[in-house]
């Protein structure tokens, strides 16, 4: 039986593949003829298409975000992880933006300053989540000079704003009405003057 199994098979000295001894003639024409074995993936392909196969399966691509060239096999980490153009968003106000500038923006974005409602005080964006989790609702001996200031300042601040816009508003108004009484009066003045030119 081992013998008859020899014989009944043959090894196509060009793909490396063991081909029954009944086809081997025509497999051998045609894979001599037809195929290539890819340098790269030891795959038979056409020689007609050995290009085309290069260049959808091993060929470099380059990054759609940033252009940079690279293996294909990482471009999706790339995209996901490394692309300096890749979007992400900021930690502190959830903006979209380039990873590359990220660190930059977070640099300002988190020294912006949040009222604690707890301890009263003005705590930075970057130190919110730390504060949050220490803040014990009593303003430490730091805050002490600004906490006697802080609540009497946030309680003005609306009774100052108000009267501000409506003062504002009401200047403005002035303003309005004082400029049609000069152009009215400027009008009855022309009009006065050209009637005294005509007599
Ligand atoms: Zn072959
Ligand atoms: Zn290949
Ligand atoms: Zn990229
Ligand atoms: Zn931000
Ligand atoms: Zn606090």
């Amino acid at each position: 039986m081992a013998v008859a199994s020899d014989d009944a098979t043959r090894n196509c000295s060009h793909c490396d593949r063991v081909i029954p001894s009944s086809n081997f003639d025509l497999h051998f024409a045609h894979c001599s003829r037809k195929l290539e074995k890819c340098k790269i993936c030891g795959d038979m392909v056409p020689r007609a298409s050995a290009e085309e196969h290069f260049l959808s399966t091993h060929a470099p691509v380059s990054c759609s975000l940033c252009s940079e060239t690279m293996e294909r096999e990482v471009l999706a980490i790339h995209k996901g992880e490394n692309c300096p153009q890749r979007i992400v968003t900021c930690e502190f106000c959830e903006f979209p933006l380039p990873a590359i500038d990220l660190l930059e923006h977070q640099e300002v974005c988190g020294n912006r300053t949040e009222l604690c409602y707890l301890c009263n005080r003005y705590i930075r964006l970057r130190e919110r989540i730390g504060h949050d989790s220490r803040c014990t609702g009593v303003a430490d001996n730091i805050a002490e000079s600004s906490r006697a200031t802080r609540p009497v300042e946030r309680d003005r601040v609306p009774q100052r704003r108000q009267p501000n816009e409506f003062s504002r508003k009401r200047l403005l108004f002035t303003i309005a009405i004082t400029g049609i009484a000069v152009l009215l009066g400027s009008l009855l003045f022309q009009r006065k003057t050209e009637h005294s030119q005509v007599h």
